[in-house]
């Protein structure tokens, strides 16, 4: 090892057990590579030195341009359904999975580039990234783990010196994404697509390896894997929706096998709460509006399934169909089950009872109705609980409706046994004061692109506690003002 050479205590695992799922490839060479942000507690978590990662010589690693001892960096192959039509041929375009390490928790790790340059998968891209989407996806990933929602992490975001064409110049930057795999249903896909059964196999023992080792030699270990991925990924939709979030690209090469949140392009925050809420400037038919996503969740995974089948039951293929549309008919009640829970954490409830749903929805009505913001609200009915229900009372128009349904609310918690005072420190807990609000969002990436990233930290120091009230940050709480409009978001290329 070259003397002041960054560490990594890599084990790359897929590059050893998957040949043939990849190609081994190389970052584009850039002019000038500089760290803009980087996260010392996370890389701390992966094992790795900040001081020694903090540098230029970091800088060239996490731009691509450098390959670090022991990495094989390689990119890797998907398919995908992109908006319900199916691409048979996808892959990293842009990104390079450099290799694994276990962190300190004895996680395995993936260490990917993302913005690294132009790869055999690119398809005419140019494999390139420019400062405002890398920054989104650093910003939204690090509020989502905040939230603890899980999620790919940044650990570092580079600009490259490049000056990049998108709608004008822009610049160059790659994002160092962590995860705790890349697998997704595309990587699924893009074998059963070939009728490449053991090919689908391996990569099957592998997840399971990697995701699921109880189920290593299970006799009916696919089946298993297929329920674990449902169960992760309907646990995550509801988190989604719990907290207002749109991912605005459901496509199953972005649904990830480990039930991260992964590949933040489009997606945004609500303010008011609508389940017709679609931000993409590509999603015309609102295939992936707020309210869809847990049903194109469950869409995503009978993808998974499909892909699957000759694994379930190589045999008898009517009995596979059978056996994994059950697990697939699960998915509505795990969901609702998840998120009948969230809403009871949000409004103070521990005990579970029939009417509940009826409570909540006529609580989402009102405010629907009303255009009331969801997350001021849900933190405002922690001050209702103490008896001080103004703030919340002042975000309807018409009060009326949601008096009646604090009179509801308040006779369901008494038959609750709980103080006042410890409902309103538990609903804290879940109902956070900050989200990336939009308009911030926005307001930080614009003055990122012109070299001033004071924003872009501020933002994420704040929604670093998102559960805590910061009394100087108090304008990150707020709705977006009227004149910032409707929202429109652009996919992250
Ligand atoms: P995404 O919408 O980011 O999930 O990307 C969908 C597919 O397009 C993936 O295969 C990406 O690698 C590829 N892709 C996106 N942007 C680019 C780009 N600028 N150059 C090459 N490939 C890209
Ligand atoms: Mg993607």
């Amino acid at each position: 090892m070259e003397l002041g050479s960054p560490h990594f205590p890599f084990d790359n695992s897929y590059a050893r057990d998957l040949p043939g799922f990849y190609v081994a490839w190389e970052g584009a060479k850039v002019p000038e590579p500089r760290i803009v942000l980087f996260n010392a507690p996370l890389a701390r978590d992966l094992g790795l030195d900040p001081d020694e990662l903090n540098t230029l010589e970091g800088a060239e690693i996490f731009a691509g341009a450098r390959k670090p001892d022991g990495a094989s960096p390689l990119a890797q192959v998907y398919a995908g359904h992109q908006f319900g039509g199916f691409s048979p041929q996808l892959g990293d375009g842009r990104a390079l999975l450099i290799g694994e390490v276990i962190d300190t928790y004895g996680n395995r790790r993936d260490i990917q580039l993302k913005g690294s340059g132009p790869t055999p998968f690119s398809r005419g891209g140019d494999g390139k990234a420019v400062i405002g989407p890398v920054l989104r996806e650093y910003i939204i990933g690090e509020a989502m783990h905040a939230l603890g929602i899980p999620t790919t992490r940044a650990l570092a975001a580079v600009t490259t010196g490049e000056t990049i064409f998108r709608e004008g110049p822009k610049p160059g930057a790659v994002l160092t994404r962590i995860a705790s795999s890349h697998l997704r249903v595309g990587t699924f896909q893009f074998f059963a697509a070939r009728s490449e059964t053991e090919k689908v196999r391996q990569l099957a023992d592998y997840a399971i390896a990697r995701h699921d080792p109880d189920l290593i030699g299970d006799e009916n270990r696919y089946l298993k894997l297929l329920r674990r991925v449902t169960e992760r990924q309907a646990a995550l939709v509801a988190r989604w929706i719990l907290v207002g979030f749109v991912h605005g690209v459901m496509n199953t090469d972005n649904t990830t096998i480990s039930g991260e949140t992964i590949d933040y392009g489009p997606c945004a925050f609500i303010d008011a709460y609508d389940p017709a809420a679609v931000f993409s400037s590509i999603d015309h038919g609102g295939r992936y509006a707020f309210g869809r996503q847990p049903m194109i969740a469950q869409w995503n995974l009978a993808r998974l399934a499909e892909a699957l089948l000759s694994l379930i039951s190589a045999d008898d293929l009517d009995r596979a169909v059978e056996s994994a549309s059950a697990e697939l008919n699960r998915f509505p009640e795990l969901y609702r089950k998840a998120w009948l829970n969230g809403m009871r954490t949000k409004i103070g409830l521990k005990s579970e009872e029939e009417g509940d749903q009826a409570l909540f929805e006529q609580l989402l009505t009102t405010m629907h109705e009303q255009k009331a913001d969801y997350t001021i609200l849900f933190r405002r009915l922690g001050e209702a609980a103490i008896g001080e229900p103004e703030r919340a009372r002042s975000l309807f128009q018409d009060p009326e409706p949601f008096d009646a349904w604090i009179s509801d609310w308040k006779q369901r918690l008494a038959r609750e046994d709980a103080q006042p005072s410890d409902l309103k420190t538990g609903m804290d807990r879940t109902n956070p004061v900050y989200i990336p609000r939009n308009h911030k969002v926005e307001e930080a990436l614009q003055a990122a692109e012109t070299g001033n990233y004071d924003p872009v930290r501020k933002l994420l120091k704040v929604l670093a506690s998102p559960f805590e009230e910061q009394p100087k940050f108090e304008a990150y709480s707020g709705p977006a003002p009227s004149e910032f409009g409707r929202y429109r978001t652009f996919c992250g290329t």
